[in-house]
């Protein structure tokens, strides 16, 4: 019997028959980043730097965003842990008021993210140097990605301004467009992160906010599956990371399945952590996969978990 308490799970994470899954935590600031390291996980998966500047007016400088991301990346400089810092998400479920355009009439579609930069291509710069000064300061391997990025050509401008840093580039899988051209997004990236969130709002066009469309933005749906699979298997092609850091990598029983389809990393709060981690010891490489071609043949998310609970057994 090889399942373990949950409390009792210590990591690092794999299967009962030995693959190993990286489990990271998301954080906000300094503060929730201490308390991830407490957890069992192997790093940050998804730091949303705009959490940090939620109540400014004014953009802060970069030696100020470096005093910042220090404090994240600090208590991960060493036990080869890494950090995923993700650049500003502004705009849409998260204005900022230095950075967010006023007067959209579709925020969720509009300038936010990435899409910001090419507005106001200072605002990334100085992000930028503030990442690369707290990377080089605290000597934490540091990675840096690109939230809501649509196109091929968004992904390599910003790779190329990271490497330019001496930094990791990836790119965030929220529009569909990225998950279906996956395999030419990693020719211009070294890792790809799924946000399951925004992923299935978009894929199913419903709003992520809108609890009367809850059973739509449910990440379980067939259709947001099959995009994950998509991408998960253009990671493997290119033997580069393929992460999930959306609420989906919480779901113990999703995550069997997100493993069987090929996904490398699952991005978490620290709180859901051993959860997952004591639930992928008890179950084979065969059995995710087994999981992963049941959620994607299912019906609908009901039927998808009933699947996927009765295989585990
Ligand atoms: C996501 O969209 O799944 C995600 C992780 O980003 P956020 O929830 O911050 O939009
Ligand atoms: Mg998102």
């Amino acid at each position: 019997e090889r399942r373990v308490a949950v409390e009792a799970w210590t990591g690092p994470a794999a299967t009962a028959d030995g693959t190993r899954v990286t489990l990271l935590a998301n954080v906000a600031d300094g503060e929730s980043a201490r308390v991830a390291a407490d957890a069992p996980v192997e790093g940050v998966g998804l730091f949303r730097t705009e959490l940090c500047f939620l109540d400014r007016r004014d953009e802060p400088t970069a030696d100020e965003q470096a005093d910042i991301y220090s404090r994240v990346l600090e208590p991960f400089a060493a036990g080869g842990h890494h950090v995923v810092v993700r650049t500003l998400d502004a705009g849409s479920d998260k204005p900022i008021a230095f950075a967010t355009l006023e007067d959209e009439e579709n925020p969720a579609l509009g300038v936010r993210g990435l899409r910001l930069a090419r507005h106001n291509p200072q605002l990334l710069e100085h992000q930028l140097d503030g990442i690369a000064t707290a990377a080089r300061r605290t000597g934490t391997d540091t990675w840096v990605m690109a939230p809501m990025v649509a196109t091929v050509g968004e992904a390599a401008d910003f790779a190329e301004r990271v490497r330019g840093r001496g930094l990791k580039p990836g790119v965030m899988v929220e529009v569909p467009s990225a998950a279906l051209l996956a395999s030419r997004f990693l020719e211009v990236v070294d890792f790809l992160s799924i946000g399951t969130n925004d992923l299935t709002q978009y894929v199913m066009a419903a709003d992520r906010l809108a609890t009367d469309l809850a059973h739509l933005t449910d990440p379980w749906q067939p259709a947001v599956l099959h995009l994950i699979a998509i991408t998960a298997e253009a990671g493997r092609h290119a033997r580069k990371p393929v992460g999930v850091c959306g609420e989906a990598a919480a779901d113990p029983l999703l995550a069997v399945a997100l493993v069987g389809m090929g996904v490398t990393s699952l991005s978490m709060a620290p709180a859901a952590v051993r959860a997952v981690g004591a639930q992928l010891a008890t179950v084979t490489a065969t059995t995710c996969a087994e999981a992963a071609e049941a959620a994607l043949s299912a019906a609908d998310p009901q039927a998808g978990r009933e699947a996927v609970r009765a295989l585990l057994g």
